[in-house]
Formats: C-alpha cells, structure tokens, sequence
C-alpha cells in the first residue's frame, strides 16, 4: 500500500478551532484530522485517485482475487467502479449478508459525461465498449452519465484506453470526490438560453477533477450549472449549482445555490443570494468545494453531505465564509431564477435552435439502452446532425444541430429504435434507479418494473395527455430522485394478500422540482406490492381526471 496522505492544509482557511457542538465532527478545519470511521481511515492510508495504478499493473494481471478489500469496496470507486451484486440473492437478504457475500465478480463502471456533452465518435465507442466488455449493458442515468455492468477487472485498462483515446473517463465517477458535473442538455444551442455555462464547465474539470487536493472530500460532492429558463439540471437537490439568471445591472450570470441533496435527510438547496458572471464560476466552485473539504463533518457519513453543513451555518454565514476566507472579496447580490414557463425540463421532442437548425430529444425505456442501440443512434445522428449529442438529467439522449429537412428522417429512425421522440406521459415521465438487477443496497427490481408500468399504463390510460413523473427506486436511497417526483415510489419488501412478503413500495405524492419545489408526502401506511402497482396508479390518475378543476395539473 501506498503512504498515507496528509490531509491538505486548507488553501484559503487555516485550520480554526470553532467551539461548541461540531467540534467533534471531524472537520478538518476544526484541527481534527484523525480519521473518526473506516471511511476516513482508508482515505487516509491512500488517496483513492492511486488505485488506478495497482488496476493496470496488478489486479488487471492477477484477477479479481488478488484485489485488496480496501480497494475493493472503497478506492476502485474513485474511477468509478462498484462490485454490482451477486445474482440470486433476493432483497430480504440484502441487509443481513456482508459486503463480501454480496459482491459479485464482476462491476459496475460508470463513464462521466460533464455537461452530457457528446460526439457521436465518444458514443460509438461507448457502443462498442457496451458490446465488447459490458455484456450489451449501457444505462443512461440522471446525473446524465452511461453506466456499463459485467465488467471484468482484467478489461479495465483496455476499456480506459478506449474510452479516454476519443476524451472520455471514468475519473472521479465515484467516491468522495467532484463527481460529474451536470450541465444543461441544450447548452449552447437554445433559443432561449440564459447563459451557456459549458466554459465553466470545461474549466472546472481542467482545475477540479483528478487534483488530489479535492480527492478527499467528506462525501460525494455534486454540481448542476445550467443556463437554461427552463432550469433542467435539478440544481434545487445538488450540493452546488448555478443557475442562470438575468442580473439587472450587469446582464447574464448565475443564481448561487448550495446544500441540496435527497437519500435519507432530503434538503433543498438554499440560495445565498449571489450572482456570479460565468467567468468567476469556477473560482466560486473552487471556493464552495473548499468549504466543504475543510468543515464538512467526516465523523458520520450519514452527516457529511455538504446539507448538513449548510443546515447548521445558514445561508448567511456559508456565504460570509466564502466571501471572507476562500474567495477573498464579496460576491454581488442577485436575483433569483424566474419560474419555467414549461413543466417538462428534458428537452424531448423537436426544438428549434437559436442557429435555425432543431434539437431531437428521445426517451428511451427509463434509461435503459444498450450498447447496439447506441451505436445505432451514433449512426443516425452522423446522417442528420453535425455530430453532437447530449445526455439529460432525465435519463433521455437528445440530438444536435438536425436541418429541418432532416427531422422527420432522424425522428422515424429514433422510433424505429424504441427511441420515442413524441412519447406517452407515461414513458416520458418514468425514471428507474439500477436496482436490485445489479445494486446490493436493492431490495426490490425497478428498471424491468418500470419498463411494465409504462406500458400498462399506456394500454390502460390513453388519454391521460399531462406532465407527470414517477421515479422508481429500489431501496431507502434516492438515486432516481423519489422525493422529488409526482408519484415517488420507494422499494421495499411489504405484505401481500396472503401475508407474504414480496417486492413492493412505500408511494410518496406530489413532489416537485422548480420554484416550487418540495418533497412528496409519505401517503401515511400506504404500501403497495409491485404487481399491484399498475392497478394503484391507475386508481389515482382516474380519480385525479374525474375530479380535475379547469387548469389545475396533477402535481399541484
Ligand atoms: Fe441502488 Fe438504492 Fe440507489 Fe436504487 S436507490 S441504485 S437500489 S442504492
């Protein structure tokens, strides 16, 4: 094993004792650099950027066996490696087995996508890659990455060089580092655009990812910058955002927010009241990002999410900090964003650009492709479009620059491919987390599930023509943002007629994302079993479309 680090000396804010109840959070400003937990001490034995190397030269080489546990379940992840989970353990086990009964040989990778910017050479080989090495697998998911399973660990230095030779990585994917940074889909290209926030972007992952100083974080740390109207990028639940806003004085900027988060504690993010020009973003990320390195509390992991900091300080006060002792001068006040005109922030369908030319918006499956299809869709784009494709935060892919003569080309292609680019509600609005297919946190199944839902209820209900959203997850977390969906559905095992217990789900109502956003309700006792679901959702959309007053939507 490689020496342990010495945790960096705070850039800008040397190390103060601050008295009182956090003084045994394990904050690294506060003095307190022992490590508190497991988590900290195997930071601390090695940076998890290191792993990579043993990767390539050792376990590679030696296979799966000769990996060292602490790698296994903790540094791989800062390349964005998971083990996925065994087949044939069923969610009654998952939190009764140990780690190691539950892994499987092989892994989850996850490809970071910044921005959700791509090119259709990067997706053809992420097709390939999905085809060669991943058993046909490639999830989009709502962080706007792709992410394979069945990895071996001795095609990971092949699958690297492939990926990072059309500028692609798996750099900080995982782990307690900067993960991907979620950009606007439509960046650069919308007619109604605010700002385009991709120079920030760009300057970010140059300055931020795979630097060592920022390695270490309490916990994971996640950024949303779009300047999209439209607000696209659930900036309300990630733990830094810019959000585009017009500033009266000095024109188009960003709207800072810090602290949001969902999984258990959900928070949404709070403004600090600043405006910052695209220019100063990444200096303002540097100083948010420090902040949290140095004062998150590291004794809990289920406390050291940058939320809990902000909770505890108030907005007031985190932005003074910034201000004060990472950046060194006041930020500007600003205003806040305005709320969208639209419901749907993904961007699906067919949209005119502000050049002329249109964006093609899809919706595959709740994410689900593969790596065939995707190849597909590299071809179909290179034919209709310059060669430009994004990733959403909704689990959907979308198009670039298509002339109008090409549209009606691109767009049966899409279909024909079960790419819907004028969906149901239903399939639209329907997201999944991996589940219990892969994760070993599941507990029940949700991507296949899902897949059915939508289907059934598209049968069921063909005139149900609203913005809706239902979020699928397959245990207490909230990777596929359950808190914040119309109907949030949280899996779990429950009782069915005869008393059994089987796959089901704790249903959660009326969540929401923009101006108004909030968590949905724990429909108190509510639990339904996951072949009943169909029955239950339909139940609720009739009565909502027989009771409905002129104007008034289903997530109000
Ligand atoms: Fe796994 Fe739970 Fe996240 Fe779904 S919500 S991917 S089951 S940890």
């Amino acid at each position: 094993m490689a020496a342990a680090s010495t945790p960096p000396s705070p850039a800008a804010a040397p190390p103060r004792r601050s008295p009182g109840r956090h003084r045994g959070e394990g904050q690294w400003a506060a003095g307190h650099f022992t490590p508190l937990n497991p988590n900290e001490q195997m930071k601390r034995d090695d940076d998890g950027l290191n792993v990579r190397t043993r990767i390539e030269t050792v376990y590679a080489k030696a296979g799966f066996d000769a990996i060292d546990p602490a790698d296994l379940r903790g540094r791989m992840r800062w390349w964005g490696l998971y083990t996925q989970r065994r087949p044939g353990i069923d969610g009654g086990r998952t939190a009764v087995l140990a780690p190691e009964e539950l892994d499987d040989r092989y892994f989850m990778l996850r490809v970071r996508i910044d921005g959700g910017r791509l090119t259709t050479a990067q997706l053809r080989v992420m097709g390939e890659v999905s085809q060669e090495f991943a058993r046909g697998t490639a999830d989009i998911t709502d962080r706007q990455n792709i992410q394979y399973h069945w990895i071996r660990i001795e095609d990971v230095p092949e699958i690297w060089r492939r990926l990072e030779a059309v500028g692609l990585s798996t750099t900080e994917a995982c782990g307690d580092t900067p993960r991907v940074i979620l950009g606007s889909p439509v960046a650069g290209v919308a007619a109604d655009e605010i700002v385009d926030g991709t120079p920030a972007i760009e300057e970010i992952h140059r300055r931020f990812i795979g630097d060592p100083a920022f390695s270490n974080l309490p916990r994971k740390f996640k950024t949303a910058i779009s300047g999209s109207p439209l607000l696209d990028v659930a900036h309300e639940i990630n733990d830094v955002a810019f959000v585009g806003v017009h500033h009266p004085e000095h024109g188009p900027g960003f709207d800072l927010w810090v602290g949001g988060g969902l999984s258990t504690n959900p928070r949404i993010g709070v403004r600090l009241g600043a405006w910052v020009p695209l220019s100063e973003v990444p200096d303002v990320f540097g100083g948010v990002i420090g902040i949290f390195r140095d004062h998150g509390y590291r004794r809990l992991r289920n406390r050291a999410r940058l939320k809990f900091l902000v909770a505890d300080w108030g907005a007031t006060k985190f932005r003074t900090v910034l201000e004060q002792e990472y950046l060194g001068r006041p930020l500007l006040d600003g205003p806040a964003p305005a709320q969208p005109v639209a419901r749907w922030r993904d961007h699906v369908g067919v949209h005119r650009q502000k050049d002329g030319r249109f964006y093609v918006g899809f919706a595959p499956r709740a994410g689900r492709v593969d790596g065939t299809t995707l190849t597909k869709v590299a071809a179909l784009a290179e034919a209709h479009g310059s060669g430009r494709l994004r990733t959403t935060a909704e689990q959907k892919m979308i198009v670039l620059d298509v002339p109008g003569d090409r549209v009606d080309s691109l767009v049966a292609g899409l279909e024909a491919l079960d790419l819907r680019v004028t969906p149901s509600p239903f399939r639209r609005g329907t997201m999944a987390c991996t589940g219990i297919e892969f994760c070993k946190l599941a507990i029940v199944e949700t991507k296949g599930l899902a897949a059915r839902l939508t289907d059934e209820l598209e049968r069921r209900l063909p005139e149900f023509d609203e913005p809706l959203t239902i979020n699928v997850n397959g245990c207490p977390n909230a990777c596929a943002r359950i808190q914040v969906a119309d109907i949030g559905l949280k899996g779990q095992l429950v009782l069915d007629d005869a008393g059994r217990q089987v796959e089901g789900f704790q249903v959660h109502l009326g969540g929401a994302l923009g101006l108004g956003a909030g968590f949905g309700r724990k429909v108190r006792g509510l639990k339904v079993t996951a072949t009943a679901l169909p029955d239950y959702i339909e139940r609720v959309l009739r009565r909502y479309l027989a009771q409905r007053e002129d104007g008034e939507r289903f997530a109000q």
